[in-house]
């Protein structure tokens, strides 16, 4: 067991808790974050961040999240970099597990994000931000002029293939039944545009390409035929994960699983707060989980003073 006692531990290192992270030892408060295996969260998976405040010419997402850590890391931040397997919200000091290692904490902040939802194919993996994205607003504009594929068929298909309509010559929307699942509004704005079209009854079987993406293989799932589609993006949007299940009977989360918080980024656990796309599933981008992130060290600051 870890016996020191930490005045905050932050479970997670995307924007929201490498920030939280850099507000928090600038503190004094010398949090330790526990990173997760695979540090950073989604940006180390996008390309180019070209929306992220200050850097005029953009930044690679694990550019940008490497840079981040440094900061944490030089204001007296320390890392674990492995998964925490159990927490123990329940009395203070706040236990979470790691492996056999038993941390304790006064106060915690969740920022473990959430996961997209992917195809699987192996040929999606390999063409991953080389023509393969999950967020049009991070890397639609490098797609201008270029016929693009969205699959999903819920808000999100909607949103994506609308927002990608700005810069893409063609928008195709390709989704597993014949009927979406998106609110009637999105529906309609999708419909009206004359820059969107639909595939139906069909389900991305092979992304194709040599080192960007020229083509889809689709299967239509009501004949088992197959067909060709000739296009230079994929954008799937078929849903988000938050990233809780370790949470899962420690604190309240909504009908999706998302965290709930109230009162700046408050769970209904006193001592422990929540930011960015683990609670967030409206706005997702890194510049509002990393301001999130400030308000969570900034509500953990002020809950260790009035309970010191
Ligand atoms: P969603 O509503 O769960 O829709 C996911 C879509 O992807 C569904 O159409 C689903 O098909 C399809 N899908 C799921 N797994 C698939 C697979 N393996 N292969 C192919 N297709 C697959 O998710 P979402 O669109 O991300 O929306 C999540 C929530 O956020 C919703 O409540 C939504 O209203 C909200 N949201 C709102 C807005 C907005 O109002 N502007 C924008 C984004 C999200 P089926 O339909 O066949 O199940």
């Amino acid at each position: 067991m870890n016996r020191e006692k930490r005045n905050v531990i932050i479970i997670g290192s995307g924007p929201a808790g490498l920030t939280a992270a850099v507000y928090a030892s600038r503190a004094l408060l010398q949090p330790l974050v526990i990173s997760g295996r695979t540090p950073g969260g989604q940006l180390m998976i996008t390309s180019d961040v070209e929306n992220y405040p200050g850097f005029p010419e953009g930044i690679l997402g694990p550019d940008l999240m490497v840079k981040m850590r440094e900061q944490a890391t030089r204001f007296g931040t320390d890392f674990v970099d492995d998964d925490v397997s159990a927490v123990d919200f329940s009395a203070r000091p706040f236990r979470i597990m790691v492996r056999e290692e038993e941390y304790l904490s006064r106060a915690v902040i969740v920022a473990t994000g959430a996961s997209a939802l992917w195809l699987n194919l192996e040929s999606e993996r390999k063409f991953m931000g080389k023509g393969v994205s999950g967020c049009a607003t991070c890397d639609g504009a490098f797609f201008k002029n270029v016929h693009v594929a969205v699959a999903g068929g819920g808000d999100s298909a909607m949103e994506e293939a609308l927002f990608l309509t700005r810069y893409a010559s063609h928008v195709t929307i390709i989704h597993r039944r014949d009927k979406l699942r998106a609110s009637p509004f999105m529906q309609k704005k999708a419909f009206d545009n004359e820059k969107i079209s639909f595939i139906w009854n069909s389900e991305v079987m092979e992304v194709t390409g040599e080192k960007t993406v020229n083509g889809l293989v689709l299967k239509d799932v009501s004949t088992g035929k197959s067909e060709n589609l000739a296009i230079g993006g994929l954008f799937v949007a078929i849903g988000h994960r938050p990233n809780t299940d370790i949470f899962r009977g420690q604190l309240p989360l909504d009908e999706k699983g998302y965290i709930r918080i109230h009162d700046g980024s408050k769970t209904d656990v006193e001592g422990v707060f929540a930011s960015g796309d683990v609670h967030d599933h409206r706005y997702r981008q890194a510049i509002t989980a990393a301001g999130m992130g400030c308000v969570s060290a900034l509500d953990v600051q002020k809950f260790l003073e009035e309970n010191s």
